[in-house]
């Protein structure tokens, strides 16, 4: 496996990939690579011919209080994660090679990208469509692979795709869980063990909101209000939101049907965590 710094080089092993008539996989990360990373790698591999994997903490997506500087980084332990799935390139640019000196063209999906983690973590969803818009021009890559976990960016990434006609194609890979439940993230280790435990209240939720529409249920009032119940039993737990909105527009909805994505934001001590069902 080889690890490649810069966009030409990137854009060169996929154009010579292409030559071969091979489909080229993308799996952009931030790093910290954990068993919800692997499954994406994993999926690229069995769709696609060639895979790279993208480790790149992107700046541009940080607010000014958080954790940019101490986000979790195992660049070598990712490496050998990457290699071991068959990922052939891992592409770890410096922060001056997707941002050039001066730089000062950002992707902005309007609407969507205030919406859900966006309204609470301003300029965020500006910083990822942007990265991630890089990442896809440079890659030139056939199909790129995203979590479930990570919904309401999911949203933004297919609007932006459509909006600007990009030919990489976006497939969504579902949420890995700890055996407790627990959806993996690489924040996780930010937890005390007590925090670890206050944070099952996010899974806890979700549980109750697919046990209740499993049973029929279907109303969202009704939904909220099981879920603000499992959080008023976890005080120690900070809700950010409780939404059940339409997937694609991150509009609420009134009732939950087929596709809708019910998710919630909460913080756990400093610990901003993320989860999600879409209704079945
Ligand atoms: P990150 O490194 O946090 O930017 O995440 C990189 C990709 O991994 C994103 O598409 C995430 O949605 C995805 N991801 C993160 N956690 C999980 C998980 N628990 N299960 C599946 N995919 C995940």
């Amino acid at each position: 496996m080889r690890i490649v710094r810069t966009v030409d080089e990137l854009r060169a092993w996929s154009r010579a990939n292409r030559k071969e008539c091979k489909t080229i996989g993308l799996v952009p990360t931030m790093g910290a690579l954990h068993a919800g990373h692997a499954s994406l790698i994993r999926a690229a591999r069995e769709r696609c011919d060639a895979v790279a994997v993208s480790i790149f903490v992107n700046p541009t997506q940080f607010g000014p209080n958080e954790d940019f500087a101490k986000y979790p980084r195992t660049f070598d332990a990712d490496c050998a994660l990457a290699a071991s799935l068959g990922a052939e390139v891992v592409f770890a640019p410096a922060v001056e090679e997707l941002y050039p000196e001066g730089a000062e063209t950002f992707v902005d999906v309007e609407g969507l990208s205030g919406r859900l983690d966006g309204a609470s973590r301003p300029g965020h969803f500006r910083g990822v469509a942007t990265v991630v818009s890089k990442l896809f021009i440079a890659a030139e890559a056939d199909l790129a692979f995203f979590g479930q976990k990570d919904a309401a960016q999911v949203a933004v990434l297919r609007r932006m795709t459509k909006d600007l006609r990009l030919a990489t194609e976006i497939v969504v890979c579902p949420i890995v869980r700890e055996v407790d439940g627990l959806a993996l993230s690489s924040r996780n280790i930010y937890l005390t063990a007590p925090q670890r435990h206050q944070a099952l209240a996010l899974s806890r939720a979700i549980g109750v909101v697919e046990s209740l529409v499993g049973h029929g249920q279907r109303n969202v009032p009704t939904l909220i209000e099981a879920v603000e119940a499992v959080f008023g039993a976890e005080p120690d737990v900070r809700v950010d939101y409780i939404v059940c909105v339409d997937w694609a527009t991150l509009e609420p909805v009134e009732a939950a049907t087929q596709g809708t994505l019910f998710a919630v934001a909460a913080w756990v001590g400093e610990t901003r965590l993320i989860d999600n069902t879409i209704i079945g």
